[in-house]
C-alpha cells in the first residue's frame, strides 16, 4: 500500500462518493473506489464515471440506499443514484470461468480487494482506493506501468486474452487513447492464435464502440496500428489489411496503409470523419494497375470500389444507417481535382454531385489527405481553401443545386402545360437545373417557364 499522489476533495471526487463510502461503513460494510477512475486520477485527469467495489452483497446494497437502479444485479452491480448522478456499486467478484469468451459462465462474489483486482485487464485498471480515501491498493504495479507509458495485461496476458475477446481491442484502444506502449509479453500474447479466437466472439456493436473510443486519440493510429500488428484488424476486416505494404505512386511518402494511418491521425476529432478517413483509400488495392506511360502504379476509380467495399463493411459493423451513409459519401467523393481553372459551373456541378451536407466534411478529409501524403501539402491546401471559398461564394449568391432551389416547382409545370404528374415532371426539372448550373441568372420563372415548354415538348409521351 502506497499513499495517495494525488488529492481527493472535492471538486475532483465528487461528495457523493465519499457519502456512499460512508454509509457502506456504518452498515458494517466497506466500499472502495477502482477501475478507470483511479486510473484517471493518477494521469491527473479528472474521471467521468465513478465505480465503487463493496463487500456488501447486491440485495444489501440495493437495501442500503434509498434510490437505486437494481439493472446489473446478476453481475453484483447496483447503480446508486445521488444528487441526479448514477455510481456503479459492485460487489467484490473473483475470477470466473469464460466459455463464450464474453462473459464468465458464473459470477463468484469474494472478500478480498486483491482478488477482485486480479480479474481486471491491465494493471493500471486494477488498482483502488481504500475507502477512507487514504491509501492505494496496487497489487500488481499499476501505478509504475502507469508512470512508465505501459499497458500490461494482469497476470498471464494469453490465459487473460483467451478467457474475454474483448481484452486484445480493449488494449488497442488504450494505447491510442492514453498514449501508452502495450509490454512485449502482452501484445504478442495479443496476436497469440487463442486470443484472436476468443477476440473472433465479440460482438459487432462492441468492436464499433472500441473502434470510436480510439478516435477520440491525438493519435487513434496507435490504436488501428496495433490492431494490424497482432492480427486483430484482418479478423474485423481482411479488406483494409490489404492496404498494408501496398506501394503507391511517386506523389506519395508511405504505402496505403501508412498514409491512411497518417491521414487518420491529422484528421478532425470527429469520430465521422475519423472513420472516413481511415477507410478512404480501401479501395486502391483492387484498383491498382502499373502504367508504362507514367511508368508509375494508377488508381483509377479506387474511390467508388472503395465506397463499394465501405458500405458492407459498416453495415457488419452496425455503424447507423445515416452515419454509414455519410461515410460512404466521404469515402467515394474524397478525390478532390479542383485546380484553379474550373468554372464557377464546374464548382456547382461538385457541389451539386457531393451533396451540400457533405462538402465541408470532404474539405476537412480532403486537408487530412493532403497532410498525410508526407510531402509537403501546401498546394493541395491552397486548392482546398480556394474550392471552399468559392462554393461559399456561389452559394451565398443563391446558387440553385436542387430542383427545390429552381424558381418554378413540380405543381408550376403541370399547370402551366396541361401535364399530368408523372415523370415527365421530374425529367424537365431536371433539366431546368443543368440549364440553371450552367446559367444561374436563368433561374427565374420567366426563362425557366418558356425552357420547360420546349423540354416538356420533347419529352412528352406522344
Ligand atoms: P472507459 O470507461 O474509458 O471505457 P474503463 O477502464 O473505465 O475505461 P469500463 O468499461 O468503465 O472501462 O470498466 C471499468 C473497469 O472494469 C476497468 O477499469 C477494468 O478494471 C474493469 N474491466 C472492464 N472491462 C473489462 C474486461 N473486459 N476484462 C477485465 N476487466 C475489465
Ligand atoms: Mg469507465
Amino acid at each position: 500500500m502506497s499513499s495517495l499522489p494525488f488529492s481527493l476533495s472535492p471538486p475532483t471526487v465528487p461528495p457523493s462518493v465519499f457519502s456512499i463510502l460512508e454509509r457502506l461503513r456504518e452498515k458494517g460494510k466497506y466500499g472502495w473506489i477502482v477501475g478507470g477512475c483511479v486510473r484517471d486520477l493518477l494521469r491527473g485527469q479528472v474521471p467521468k464515471d465513478w465505480d465503487i467495489a463493496t463487500n456488501a452483497r447486491p440485495e444489501e446494497v440495493v437495501r442500503m440506499f434509498p434510490r437505486v437502479i437494481a439493472t446489473g444485479l446478476k453481475h453484483g452491480t447496483v447503480t446508486v443514484m445521488d444528487r441526479g448522478v448514477g455510481y456503479e456499486v459492485t460487489t467484490l467478484r473473483g475470477e470466473g470461468a469464460y466459455s463464450d469468451g464474453r462473459r464468465p459462465d458464473s459470477v463468484s462474489f469474494v472478500e478480498d480487494i486483491r482478488e477482485d483486482l486480479a480479474r481486471r485487464d491491465f494493471t493500471f485498471n486494477a488498482i483502488a482506493i481504500d475507502g477512507l480515501g487514504e491509501r492505494l491498493i496496487d497489487p500488481f504495479g499499476g501505478a509504475d506501468d502507469l508512470k512508465a507509458g505501459l499497458l500490461r495485461a494482469v497476470g498471464d496476458a494469453r490465459e487473460r486474452f483467451a478467457e474475454d475477446g474483448l481484452r486484445v481491442l480493449r488494449a488497442a484502444r488504450f494505447s491510442a487513447t492514453l498514449e501508452v506502449t502495450i509490454e512485449s509479453a502482452t501484445e504478442a500474447a495479443m496476436g497469440d492464435p487463442t486470443s484472436l479466437a476468443t477476440f473472433r466472439k465479440v460482438s459487432a456493436e462492441r468492436v464499433r464502440d472500441e473502434w470510436q473510443k480510439s478516435m477520440s486519440a491525438n493519435k487513434p493510429s496507435r490504436a488501428f496500428d496495433a490492431m494490424a500488428r497482432t492480427g486483430i484488424l484482418e479478423v474485423i476486416s481482411p479488406e483494409l489489411c490489404e492496404s498494408r505494404g501496398c506501394e503507391q505512386n511517386r506523389y506519395h511518402a508511405y504505402d496505403v496503409w501508412g498514409h491512411a494511418m497518417a491521414c487518420l491521425d491529422a484528421a478532425p476529432k470527429d469520430p465521422t470523419l475519423r472513420v472516413a478517413a481511415l477507410l478512404h483509400d480501401i479501395g486502391k488495392p483492387r484498383s491498382r494497375a502499373f502504367s508504362p506511360k507514367t511508368n508509375d502504379y494508377t488508381f483509377y476509380n479506387h474511390e467508388a470500389i472503395g465506397a463499394e467495399i465501405v458500405d458492407p463493411l459498416l453495415h457488419k459493423l452496425k455503424f447507423p444507417n445515416d452515419v454509414r451513409q455519410r461515410i460512404v459519401s466521404l469515402v467515394r467523393h474524397h478525390l478532390i481535382c479542383y485546380t484553379s481553372d474550373w468554372s464557377d459551373t464546374a464548382v456547382r456541378r461538385w457541389l451539386k454531385r457531393v451533396g451540400l451536407e457533405v462538402a465541408p466534411q470532404l474539405y476537412e478529409l480532403g486537408r487530412a489527405d493532403a497532410r498525410g501524403k508526407g510531402r509537403p501539402a501546401e498546394e493541395d491546401l491552397r486548392h482546398i481553401d480556394e474550392l471552399e471559398a468559392r462554393a461559399k461564394e456561389l452559394l451565398a449568391s443563391g446558387a440553385a443545386l436542387s430542383t427545390r432551389d429552381l424558381a418554378i416547382s413540380g405543381h408550376d409545370l403541370m399547370k402551366e402545360f396541361s401535364l399530368k404528374p408523372g415523370p415527365v415532371i421530374g425529367r424537365v426539372l431536371d433539366g431546368l437545373l443543368e440549364l440553371v448550373l450552367e446559367s444561374p441568372e436563368l433561374n427565374n420563372r420567366e426563362s425557366l417557364l418558356g425552357e420547360a415548354g420546349r423540354l416538356a415538348a420533347t419529352l412528352k409521351p406522344t
